[in-house]
């Protein structure tokens, strides 16, 4: 079998990893390797407890999702258990396309069982019989391990009609994003799924109530779901000592740039930005951050005490989104960087709703002119990008519009991007 991706765990082979704990040591071809390694022993418990004590387990973890938005697990699958509308269904999304996020990838290509056994498990906690997990079209590699993998499930018995001789039904379709950042976006995503354009829906109603063919849905990103395996395996009490109190549990983090280890990196909560950088071996004449990725915000080099927590990135005014870390020394032009994220937002906006349509043009065309300019020269189109930029978050439809401002508005407060 092929390796793991090389340098992309740079921690490889730790024993303290928890998430990334069989990457890099366990064939992730191989079942039994899976099974020889702890494979298997959370959906044993999930069925020994039952699906309300798995909600009850997940719930007192204070597991909280991992996509970036940081909704808490537990209250998502109960109230997708609570449905009286069947079926339910179990949505994974595994569309990871926010720039510098590659974790989901790593997990995928690397321990693929383990998400195929958390989708079991979540499954099975909601009342679901069915799975998909919506896999990014840029990701052949995962592709073929996962596909592999659920019919190595299936053909053991780990998925089909009678999963583990418990009497439970369950299994896994994957379908291939093709392209679309916005599809990434649960509403989206379902109607990917289903067949129509990749354009959100409003919200409300939550997928929860009315998600995938209007019906109760839970989606999880990828990350979330493998966490589940850890709180069953050592039970919630042990999982949530780890990190901070409103923090819980392992964290993975896409660290990029200008460092000499890029690579995905598992810390508890709390570590800090500095800490983190200082494993990767951050490089001299730092100039800025990218935390969160381009729906995320700038942090100075003075600013690396910022605990890596949803708390702690919040009060310092900036946020942790998908666990991107991208380090940009002094060479990287801050005004081509900038008008790069704002191609990028233009490029993938839906298109549905006027705010985003417009807005990611307008912004895109101020940044061009601003390249090269600074000072007085600079105020005028500094002014018209906050009032593009409140537009876009006030009354965009989804996340994209709503954060396509955001890099930009940090770079210019918190750098001077343009003085
Ligand atoms: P959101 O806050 O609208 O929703 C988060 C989750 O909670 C959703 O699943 C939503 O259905 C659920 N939810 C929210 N309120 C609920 C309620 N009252 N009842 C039941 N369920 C409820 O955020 P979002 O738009 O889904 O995601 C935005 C995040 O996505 C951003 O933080 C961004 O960082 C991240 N993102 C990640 C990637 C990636 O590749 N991982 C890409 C783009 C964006
Ligand atoms: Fe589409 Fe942008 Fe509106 Fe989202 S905010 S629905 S991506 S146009």
């Amino acid at each position: 079998t092929e390796p793991a991706p090389a340098l992309a765990v740079p921690q490889a082979g730790d024993p303290a990893l928890v998430l990334l704990e069989r990457i890099g040591t366990t064939d992730p071809a191989s079942l039994d390797d899976y099974r020889a390694h702890g494979g298997y022993t959370a959906l044993r418990r999930a069925f020994d407890l039952g699906p309300a004590a798995v909600i009850r387990e997940v719930t007192d973890a204070g597991l909280v999702g991992r996509g970036g938005a940081a909704f808490p697990t537990g209250r998502k699958w109960q109230a997708t258990a609570a449905q009286p509308d069947h079926p339910h269904y179990l949505v994974c999304n595994a569309d990871e396309s926010e720039p510098g996020t590659f974790k989901d990838r790593v997990l995928m290509e690397g321990d693929p069982y383990a998400l195929i056994e958390a989708m079991t498990i979540a499954g099975y906690a909601t009342g679901a019989h069915r799975g998909y997990l919506y896999l990014r079209g840029e990701y052949p590699r995962a592709l073929a391990r996962l596909t592999h993998a659920v019919a190595q499930a299936r053909t053991r018995g780990l998925l089909g009609d009678d999963v583990l001789g418990q009497g439970y039904a369950f299994d896994i379709e994957i379908r291939r994003g093709a392209g679309a950042y916005v599809c990434g976006e649960e509403t989206a995503l379902f109607n990917s799924i289903e067949g129509h354009r990749g354009e959100p829906r409003s919200k409300p109603p939550f997928p929860v109530e009315k998600g995938l063919f209007g019906r109760p849905t839970v989606e999880n990103n990828v990350e979330t779901l493998v966490n589940v395996l850890p709180i069953l395996t050592r039970g919630a009490p042990a999982y949530a000592a780890i990190g901070t109190p409103t923090s819980t549990g392992p964290k993975l983090f896409c660290v990029s740039g200008s460092v000499a280890r890029p690579g995905v990196y598992e810390l508890p909560f709390g570590a800090t930005l500095g800490e983190l950088l200082a494993l990767a071996g951050v490089r001299d004449h730092l100039r800025a951050v990218l935390l969160g990725g381009a729906a995320g915000g700038f942090v100075r080099p003075d600013e690396l005490d910022i605990p890596l927590t949803f708390e702690g990135t919040r009060e310092a005014g900036t946020t942790l989104g998908s666990g991107v870390v991208m380090a940009f020394d002094d060479t990287v032009p801050l005004p081509r960087l900038l008008l790069r994220v704002a191609e990028f937002f233009r490029d993938e906006s839906c298109g549905q709703c006027v705010p985003c349509r417009v807005g990611t043009v307008r912004q895109e065309e101020a940044l061009h002119r601003l390249v090269g300019r600074t000072g007085a020269d600079a105020a005028d189109d500094i002014t018209l990008l906050r009032e593009v930029g409140r537009a876009m978050r006030d009354a965009s439809i989804c996340g994209l519009g709503q954060t396509a401002w955001n890099a930009v508005e940090s770079a210019i407060d918190r750098l001077g991007a343009y003085e």
